[in-house]
């Protein structure tokens, strides 16, 4: 009996090796040049990120390699020579032979004190891209899903988690900021926001804000039927995301998603004001911790 619980115990502790090792691997790469109170912020955000999103490993076949390298700098030329040439801008970047995440924080921004939380929302908006490219099985681009779905659910994303942490409010300043979007746009002609290339005109959806308006509105929509705003957001945030990975086109996972047809939510979408703005927000209160359990 004994020798049989030494085996269990055995067992147990090979079986929690095994878990731990699953985790997706992320390197850092941290130029010298950015602050210390930065450094240190965004690797509790990876923590944080990491814990409430895992990375599935299949990530690693999108990669072509195992892992994903991560750069991060203060914007200047040429932060990593011995690397590649000239990087430039935060994004899910690649080559063809593999992707990486670049992280280029302003420092305009690090010296704002409203504007620093987006030297860190962006680690979300980021990450979260990669959790999209895993869960939907690499169906990001343009042809294969929604742009506002995609860079929408980033920015929705990250201000929630701003939020959380920060306690600021920047999705609702700058949804309200006239010049960044237009609601005419959006109600009118939703169908333009399903590509960067037709919807990347300035004043059309900077900062993704006219995405970002597009995703409140459809959560709110979802909640109309009964469904919670944690349930709602999951909804968007996860389960289209499997859903997606499942079907040749967009279109049937979003109607097995959301038991509606794109169609039909534009249609809805179309009844929406600017003024509504106030009213779909998320609430206060809300945790990630709460969408993704
Ligand atoms: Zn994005």
């Amino acid at each position: 009996m004994r020798k049989v619980f030494i085996i269990f115990i055995a067992l147990l502790i090979s079986l929690n090796t095994a878990v731990a090792n699953e985790k997706f691997e992320f390197r850092y790469n941290i130029h010298e040049n950015l602050p210390k109170k930065w450094v240190t912020e965004f690797k509790n955000i990876m923590d944080v990120l990491q814990e409430v999103l895992p990375i599935q490993n299949n990530m690693n076949d999108y990669l072509k390699s195992p892992g994903m390298d991560i750069y991060a700098w203060k914007s200047t030329k040429n932060p990593f020579p011995e690397v590649k040439n000239n990087m430039k801008g935060s994004c899910i970047c690649g080559d063809g032979s593999t992707r990486w995440m670049q992280l280029d924080i302003y420092p305009q921004d690090l010296s704002s004190s409203r504007n620093r939380i987006r030297t860190y929302s962006v680690i979300a908006h980021e990450y979260f891209h990669v959790y999209q490219i895993s869960l939907s099985e690499n169906k990001l681009s343009d042809k294969d899903t929604l742009k506002w779905l995609t860079e929408g659910g980033a920015k929705v994303l990250e201000e929630i988690y701003a939020r959380q942490h920060y306690k600021k409010d920047l999705l609702k300043i700058d949804i309200q900021e006239r010049q960044r979007w237009s609601i005419k746009r959006v109600t009118k002609e939703p169908h333009l926001y399903e590509k960067h290339k037709t919807s990347n005109k300035r004043g059309m959806d900077d900062n993704y804000t006219g995405s970002a308006f597009m995703v409140l509105v459809l959560v709110n929509e979802l909640k109309k039927n009964n469904i919670s705003e944690q349930q709602a957001f999951q909804l968007v945030f996860k389960d289209f995301w499997i859903e997606r990975s499942k079907h040749r086109k967009w279109e049937k996972a979003f109607e097995q998603t959301f038991k509606m047809s794109a169609g039909e939510f534009y249609e809805s979408l179309s009844k929406y004001k600017r003024k509504d703005l106030k009213k779909i927000l998320p609430s206060k209160t809300l945790k990630i911790q709460d969408i993704f359990s």
